[in-house]
């Protein structure tokens, strides 16, 4: 069972679409790291050597024998069965690893236990563990980034379903029946009106556009956007209301569906956090109905490091789940 006082080692990796970090964790500490670039369009099995090789160094480096850590968790930017530590659906990153065997070669390599997890839950239980969301048991997170991410804790434990997806596809909320065509298929996603990817072509679609400073730029991007409107561009400052309107329209129907006590935001928009967050605690005190009080909106704590933080906790909930 997890006891917070127990000292505890154990591997993680963080497993994203452009970037793998592994890393010797303690308890809440990162006790060593690395960064890697990857290419999600690849296949993963031929990363696994070189993830064992960097590991061992890692381990080698501070002089921890692997013996001596609970387990090896991974989070991965796809769809996981945690009862199996497989991956169901990964939405065209590292495809083949669908049919990877990730406890077995854990098993194999390294002789300790595998946990597997969705990206957007292991952040939200590394910021449960040692962040933003210590000490709640009802938490939403939503990840403004490249795609909206989502995540629920439920009375203290991460919100999974047999359908894998419960909790953890927040950002395909619809916040417009008659908006655009998001990549899951559904119609108007915050995802699809309010993201980094569908951020491009909503600009260039805006009234206006070819004369604003946007139309000027190679790539647009929510930080040229909020700097563009910081210094009075017009589409600029309408587009980023819009956006701030979708992400608040968004939270309030997860606040009414799961409850939550805090929310807690991260991903690279929240670089802009400043801007977001007041817009957002305002309209979720206007227009949420909230019987016990005010839902407190707040900025994630611990950044990339959620997901690997999280390795204690997952694995001491496998650990239990399994006992
Ligand atoms: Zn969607």
């Amino acid at each position: 069972m997890f006891n917070p006082m127990q000292t505890m080692k154990a591997l993680s990796i963080d497993l994203g679409g452009s970037h793998a970090t592994l890393a010797v964790v303690e308890n809440k500490q990162i006790l060593i790291s690395k960064e890697i670039a990857v290419d999600s369009l690849g296949d993963l099995l031929p990363l696994l050597p070189e993830f064992k090789t960097i590991l061992f160094q890692l381990l080698a480096h501070i002089q921890v024998p692997v013996s001596s850590c609970i387990g090896l968790a991974m989070s991965f930017c796809g769809m996981i069965d945690v009862h199996t530590s497989r991956v169901v659906s990964t939405n065209l990153k590292f495809e083949d690893a669908l049919g990877l065997d990730l406890p077995g070669w854990c098993q194999r390599e390294f002789g300790i236990p595998f946990a597997l997890e969705n990206d957007a839950r292991m952040a939200l239980l590394g910021e449960w563990y040692a962040g933003a969301a210590q000490g709640a048991e009802d938490v939403v997170m939503i990840t403004l980034g490249t795609g909206v991410g989502g995540a629920v804790l439920a009375g203290g434990k991460p919100l999974r379903t047999r359908q894998v997806q419960g909790g953890c596809i927040g950002g395909h909320i619809p916040v417009l029946f008659t908006g655009r065509r998001c990549t899951c298929g559904a119609f108007g996603c915050m995802e699809a009106e309010a993201s980094g990817w569908a951020l491009p072509s909503i600009a260039k679609e805006w009234p206006g556009f070819e004369s604003s400073r946007l139309a000027k730029i190679d790539t647009i991007n929510f930080r040229s956007l909020f700097e563009f409107a910081r210094e009075g561009d017009r589409v600029s400052i309408e587009l980023r209301d819009r956006c701030l309107h979708i992400w608040a329209c968004g939270t309030v129907g997860l606040v009414h569906m799961f409850g939550p006590e805090r929310v807690i935001f991260g991903g690279g928009v929240m670089r802009s956090g400043d801007e977001i967050l007041p817009y957002i605690r305002d309209y979720v005190r206007k227009y949420s109905w909230t019987p016990n009080g005010t839902v407190s909106i707040l900025p994630a704590a611990l950044g990339n490091d959620a997901a690997l933080l999280s390795a204690i906790p997952l694995l001491c909930g496998t650990a239990s789940q399994l006992s």
